[in-house]
């Protein structure tokens, strides 16, 4: 059996890296403000942080450890989310890295299109402001 190169090894390192870093980057970008010791991930999971400083009713902790299929832990203080295209991810669920990779990509690849659309959409907005009369009070 051949073994695999060791420069191709380097190459899939290297690569899952730089997606790392980006996928960082993005939840930095795309993180919501509150975050708390429980939340639901849009694809119906929840996740709650046992380590952080929360108050938990009695018996709360113990019912979520009970049930880890429904329930799962975070190694984190706080449950956090990330929002775009109007949804809300926790942040430690993977299930929204594919729409956020396709995501980086739409808006890597188009970024000049997007900053024009913003450029046209401020100066329609400003001329729309200034349309109107100005009211004293
Ligand atoms: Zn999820």
């Amino acid at each position: 059996m051949r073994q695999p190169s060791p420069h191709k090894e380097r190459l899939i390192d290297c690569v899952m890296r730089v997606t790392a870093v980006r996928m960082n980057s993005f939840a930095e970008a795309f993180l919501a403000g509150a975050s708390g010791c429980i939340g639901t991930c849009e694809c119906g999971l929840t996740f709650y942080a046992p380590n952080g400083s929360w108050d938990w009713e009695d018996g709360e902790l113990e019912r979520y450890q009970t049930d880890p299929k429904k329930y799962i832990a975070v190694d984190v203080d706080s449950v956090c989310h990330v929002e775009f295209r109007g949804h809300s991810y926790v942040v430690d669920c993977t299930c929204w890295h594919d729409a956020a990779n396709e995501y980086i990509v739409t808006i890597t690849h188009d970024r000049a299109a997007i900053a024009r659309f913003f450029a046209l959409e401020r100066a329609r907005m400003k001329r729309l402001a200034e349309s109107f009369p100005e009211i004293q009070p």
